[in-house]
C-alpha cells in the first residue's frame, strides 16, 4: 500500500456554505496530498437530492479556490456513481451481508426502551436479520416498507481501522450495530456511497473528523465484504467554536463567505488553521506553499481543538504589516481621502505598522486631507495648547530645516515652555490626526515642509482655537 501515491479527498455535501470545520478537514487533506506529491480530490456528496444545491457546489468551489486549496482533476460527484452503489448493495444482499428490515419506527422505539430498561446499549434487536430471503422478498413486493441494514453484529470477531494518528483501532463485532444503508424511500444513507466512492476514486487515505470513527468501522467491514482494499484513515479531533460547541454548516456562523466579506486575508485563515492542534508548525512558514514541508500528520492533536478568531486576525495583521506598500495601498484606499497612487503608497508604508485591519487607516485621513475634522477629545487637546503655541511653532518651523525636525521641536519647547506630552501631543494631533502612530520624524518627512505648514495654518484659522 505504501508504494501507491497518496490520494486524499475533501468530500462535502453541497447542503450549505463552507465553514471553518470544513476548512480544517480540507486543509489537512490538501497538506497530506501535497506533502506526499500525491493528489487531492474534491468530491461532492450530492445524493441528498432535496438538500443538495448547485449554488452550494459553486460557492464551496469558490471558497476553496479563494483559500488556495486547489484540487486535482475534475470535480467528482457522488450522484454519478449511483450504479456502483446499487451493485454494491446487490452484492452484499446476495452474500447475506445486507438484509431488509421491516421493523417500524414504533417497534424500534419499543426495542430501544426495553434495551435501556435492561441496562443494554440501544442497538437494533436483530429481529429481521434472520428472515429468509424469500419471505423478505415477498413482504417487500407486497408493499411493506423496509430499509436495508448491514449484517455486521456478531458474537465473535473484530474490525480493525488502520488510523495514521491513533494506530490500529479495534472494534468487536459484538459491540457493533447493524446500520441502515438504504432508507425506506430507497435512498442511500451516507455509509455505502461514501465508502464505494473512495474505492472508485482510488482514495488511499481518508482523513476526516473523529465524529466519523463509527462510520469508518462500518465502512471497513463493508469494503472487506466486497473484496475491496481498505484505505488508511486519519481521524482528527473536531474543531469547536470558542465556547466549545461543534461548528455546523447550517448554523452559518463560521462561513468562509462571511470572513471574506470582512476583508480577511485567505492566508490568515489558513495560517491559524494549520497551527490548530499542530503547534509545531514553525512561525516562519507564512504562506500556504511552505506548509506541506513542515506538516507532521502524526503529531496532530487527537482531542478537539477550539477555534480562535483572535489568532486568525493576528495572522491577518501580521500580513498587513509585511505586505508591499503597492498591495496595501488599494486596501486602505476606500478608507482614506482620494489621492494619487504614489502618495497613497507612501501613506501605506508610513502607517502599515499601526494597522490591525485596513479600515484602521481611516484614523490617518488627516495625513492626506488637512480639513479632516478631529475627534472631540483630540480637538480639545489642540484647543488647550492654544493659538499662541501653534503660531510660535509655525514661525519656528518656517525657519527650520525639515531634516532637522528635532532642533525645531527643541526650539518650540524652549520658546513655548511646553514639555513632554503637552509638547508632542498637540503637534502630533495637528499633523497626523491621531494620538498614536508613526514617529514624528516620519510624519514630518511624509508631509513635507508645505504639508506641515498647511496644518498649522489651518489650525490657526480654526474658530475653536484659543
Ligand atoms: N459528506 C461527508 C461530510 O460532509 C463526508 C465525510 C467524509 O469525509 O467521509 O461529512
Amino acid at each position: 500500500m505504501s508504494s501507491q501515491p497518496t490520494i486524499t479527498r475533501f468530500a462535502p455535501s453541497p447542503t450549505g456554505m463552507l465553514h471553518l470545520g470544513n476548512v480544517r478537514t480540507a486543509l489537512l487533506n490538501w497538506l497530506l496530498a501535497r506533502q506526499a506529491g500525491g493528489r487531492f480530490l474534491l468530491r461532492f456528496e450530492d445524493t441528498d437530492a432535496e438538500r443538495s444545491q448547485q449554488q452550494f457546489i459553486d460557492a464551496i468551489c469558490e471558497d476553496l479556490q479563494w483559500l488556495g486549496l486547489n484540487w486535482d482533476g475534475d470535480i467528482l460527484l457522488q450522484s454519478s456513481h449511483a450504479e456502483a452503489h446499487r451493485q454494491a448493495l446487490a452484492q452484499l444482499a446476495t452474500a447475506g451481508k445486507a438484509y431488509r428490515c421491516f421493523c417500524s419506527e414504533h417497534q424500534l422505539q419499543m426495542d430501544r426502551k426495553l434495551a435501556s430498561s435492561r441496562g443494554l446499549p440501544p442497538r437494533y434487536s436483530g429481529r429481521c436479520r434472520t428472515l429468509d430471503t424469500e419471505t423478505a422478498t415477498q413482504r417487500a413486493e407486497g408493499g411493506e416498507p423496509f430499509v436495508w441494514r448491514l449484517a455486521i453484529h456478531a458474537n465473535a470477531g473484530e474490525i480493525i481501522v488502520p488510523d495514521r494518528l491513533r494506530g490500529d483501532i479495534c472494534f468487536a463485532y459484538k459491540d457493533m450495530d447493524d446500520p441502515v444503508v438504504v432508507r425506506s424511500d430507497g435512498s442511500f444513507t451516507f455509509l455505502l456511497p461514501n465508502a464505494i466512492d473512495d474505492t472508485v476514486d482510488g482514495i488511499t487515505l481518508v482523513l476526516r473528523g473523529d465524529d466519523h470513527l463509527t462510520n469508518s468501522v462500518w465502512q471497513v467491514w463493508l469494503l472487506q465484504q466486497l473484496g475491496h482494499s481498505v484505505p488508511h484513515y486519519l481521524h482528527h479531533g473536531l474543531l469547536l467554536d470558542a465556547e466549545g460547541h461543534k461548528l455546523s454548516k447550517r448554523s452559518g456562523a463560521f462561513a468562509v463567505r462571511d470572513l471574506r466579506a470582512q476583508g480577511l486575508f485567505p492566508d490568515a485563515v489558513i495560517q491559524a488553521m494549520a497551527r490548530l492542534g499542530h503547534p509545531n508548525m514553525p512561525e516562519e512558514a507564512t504562506n500556504l506553499a511552505q506548509l506541506p514541508a513542515h506538516f507532521e500528520a502524526e503529531r496532530l492533536s487527537t482531542s478537539a481543538v477550539r477555534w480562535s478568531d483572535d489568532m486568525m486576525w493576528r495572522w491577518h495583521t501580521k500580513q498587513l504589516h509585511t505586505m508591499p506598500a503597492s498591495e496595501l495601498a488599494p486596501l486602505i484606499q476606500p478608507h482614506l481621502p482620494k489621492t494619487e497612487v504614489l502618495h497613497l503608497e507612501a501613506v501605506a508604508e508610513l502607517i502599515a505598522p499601526n494597522l490591525s485591519r485596513a479600515e484602521d487607516a481611516a484614523a490617518f485621513a488627516r495625513l492626506l486631507d488637512v480639513k479632516t475634522t478631529l475627534a472631540a477629545d483630540d480637538q480639545a487637546i489642540i484647543d488647550e495648547a492654544g493659538k499662541e503655541f501653534f503660531s510660535q511653532a509655525l514661525s519656528l518651523w518656517q525657519q527650520a530645516d525639515i531634516k532637522d525636525w528635532r532642533s525645531w521641536i527643541k526650539a518650540v519647547q524652549q520658546q513655548t515652555g511646553h514639555k513632554g506630552k503637552a509638547l508632542y501631543m498637540p503637534l502630533r494631533l495637528l499633523l497626523s490626526g491621531t494620538s498614536h502612530g508613526p514617529d514624528m520624524g516620519a510624519i514630518i518627512a511624509f508631509l513635507g515642509h508645505q504639508g506641515v505648514t498647511e496644518r498649522f495654518e489651518s489650525s490657526l484659522a480654526h474658530p475653536h482655537s484659543r
